[in-house]
């Protein structure tokens, strides 16, 4: 598995539902894209599987009390695009996962001075995602 720490975009993490009182656990971008486990490498059978945009940014799930903080931890390791659907996450004490991890990302460049951020390559022709007019 390779970690391009400053990548901005990247494959999608997904999160695991499962009953109301478990944590919510992460899953694909780089770590598991197999999506079989979570990234901290619970199994995910019996569980929901669905794209973080549809749960992470939205209301009713901004506690981090609701996630799996090992997941959390190791989604640092995946691409800025999927990290920052997690920004309104809020750690007590903290802040928000935005403040403490996003922010920690985009500074990373100039804190260093040395890794430029990596820009995936462009997508082969075929894979291009155009827009159909009407
Ligand atoms: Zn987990």
């Amino acid at each position: 598995m390779v970690k391009l720490k400053n990548e901005l975009t990247g494959p999608r993490v997904f999160v695991a539902l499962g009953n109301q009182n478990e944590k919510i656990h992460l899953t694909g971008g780089y770590a598991k894209p197999e999506k079989n486990k979570s990234i901290c490498g619970t199994d995910l059978a019996g569980k929901t599987i669905v794209d973080a945009r549809d749960i992470a940014p939205r209301e009713g799930y901004q506690d981090s009390k609701l996630w799996c903080l090992r997941c959390l931890h190791l989604l640092s390791y995946e691409a800025l695009d999927q990290i920052i659907l997690f920004s309104s996450v809020s750690m007590e004490k903290v802040g928000t996962y935005g403040a403490v991890v996003v922010i920690e990302h985009l500074e990373r460049p100039r804190k260093y001075k040395t890794h430029p951020f990596n820009l995936t390559p462009v997508p082969e022709k075929s894979e291009w995602r155009i827009f159909e007019r009407d």
